[in-house]
């Protein structure tokens, strides 16, 4: 956790760095909607969403795009829920899943299972199952012990399964070590020099259709030079594999362009679409990037009450509603998320270090600099929030599953309820024991 404080805060009049966040008249305004209003409906903590900035990324993503032929599919663990996924659904997005659970997610917004890719490093037979009878996309094999438990159960459905092989190209991404995905070392894909020799056994097998070949390097790139380099270690290998006579027709480019949490900038998503261009745009093959985080996380924000201000000897601290079990990026990655305060009324400028209610050390937002006095009772927003908020929050602390909310022009509605610790308290009742009495002794 950086302990330095940082200049990260909305001061009056500034830029929230999105188009669909501003001040007007001093109150924090999401499109059309005033968050206060919200949270005078909506307990806090609550995560609450832009249709309007969701949408105008994935116009935006697919525009860029669309010069090299690339579809998208948005990669569901940043933000399973379904009414966002129903809106990128709308929108033509595929989706990108890594469980059983986000596909009956794709499945119940309506996505078809022919834009649906599987990834992820550790599938259970259940939910391979579950893929190939639904007809999926595209199973991205991580391993050979996948790929046999792929034809074991594609043998046992009588179905024929489309598979890719993930590459782990031995990249570094540039970027946090937990969200690092393509190095030798990291538990993801096949190693190169492993492909080959897979990609014919599964050729070999009349069980499987080897399809072509999947790689992501790692989340949160703002630096586009590992994208190049990974691209063009597949490409190389696109030309081996055909040169012995392995056919390719796919390639899934992963995901990972990353987002600026300090109002920096935005990866350049026409230098992106010419980094693919020129390493994979030659090769034939059909193309389809998997961004999560750069297509949701903007457009959310998580907004919090200010419980009390604690008064250290070195330090003050806003002890807020919200905490690690809602946003787990701090906590997790160091990440600091940009605070905007609900309405701009006071004038000043101190340094806060701001924490979660939550029972350990590390559930602090960060320290920030600029921001004007705080009172107990003042709203704040977490910015940045979209992804890897809610679809990473838990339950620690027996502390409900904060709500989500949708906001579309001048319209807000509740996507999710607050789950509450009652209807998790149904699934611990009535529990009975198994085996005989003496087993438990
Ligand atoms: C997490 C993940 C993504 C999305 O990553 P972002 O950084 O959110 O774009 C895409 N593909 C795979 C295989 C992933 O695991």
């Amino acid at each position: 956790m950086a302990e330095h404080a940082i200049a990260l805060v909305a001061a009056a009049g500034a830029e929230t760095g999105s188009n669909q966040l501003v001040y007007r008249d001093q109150t924090l305004q999401m499109e059309g909607v005033c968050i206060d209003t919200i949270a005078g409906a909506v307990p806090t903590p609550f995560y609450c969403y832009s249709s309007d900035a969701i949408r105008t990324a994935y116009l935006t993503l697919s525009a860029a795009l669309k010069p090299i032929g690339a579809s998208v599919c948005f990669a569901v663990k940043a933000n399973g829920n379904l009414s966002v996924l129903g809106l990128l659904a709308a929108l033509g997005s595929g989706m990108d899943i890594v469980s059983g659970g986000e596909l009956e997610r794709a499945e119940s917004a309506g996505v078809p299972a022919s834009k649906i890719i599987f990834s992820g490093v550790g599938k259970k037979r259940s939910e391979i199952a579950s893929a190939l009878e639904v007809g999926i996309h595209q199973l991205n094999v991580e391993s050979e012990a996948e790929l046999d438990a792929v034809i074991e159960v594609a043998g046992a459905l009588g179905v024929r399964a489309p598979v890719a092989l993930r590459v782990n190209p031995d990249v570094d991404a540039g970027t946090h070590a937990k969200i690092s995905t393509g190095k030798k070392h990291d538990k993801f894909g096949i190693s190169f020099e492993d492909i080959p020799a897979l990609y014919a056994k599964a050729l070999a097998a009349p069980e499987l259709d080897p399809v072509g070949l999947a790689v992501h390097i790692g989340s949160q790139i703002l630096d586009l030079s590992p994208y190049r380099s990974a691209y063009s270690r597949i490409a190389d290998l696109v030309r081996s594999l055909r040169s012995q006579g392995l056919p390719v027709r796919r390639l899934d480019l992963g995901g990972g362009i990353g987002i600026p949490y300090d109002h920096g900038s935005s990866p350049d998503l026409g230098e992106y679409a010419k980094i693919v261009g020129e390493t994979v745009g030659g090769l034939d093959c059909e193309l389809t990037v998997e961004p999560g985080r750069w297509l949701v996380g903007p457009a959310g924000i998580l907004v919090a009450e200010v419980l009390y201000i604690k008064e250290t000897a070195d330090r003050l601290t806003a002890i807020v509603d919200a905490g690690m079990n809602d946003l787990m990026r701090p906590a997790m990655y160091g990440a600091v998320h940009p605070v905007f305060p609900l309405k701009q009324v006071r004038q000043g400028s101190h340094t806060y270090q701001i924490a979660g209610p939550v029972c350990e050390s590390s559930d602090i937002f960060g320290t920030y600099s600029d921001l004007a006095p705080l009172r107990s009772g003042d709203r704040l927003a977490f910015g940045c929030a979209g992804a890897y908020g809610a679809s990473m929050a838990s339950t620690y602390n027996a502390r409900d599953l904060a709500a989500e909310v949708l906001v579309d022009g001048d319209r807000f509605r509740v996507i999710r309820r607050r789950q509450t610790t009652k209807a998790l308290l149904t699934l611990e009742e009535e529990t009975e024991w198994h085996g005989s009495p003496s087993t438990l002794r």
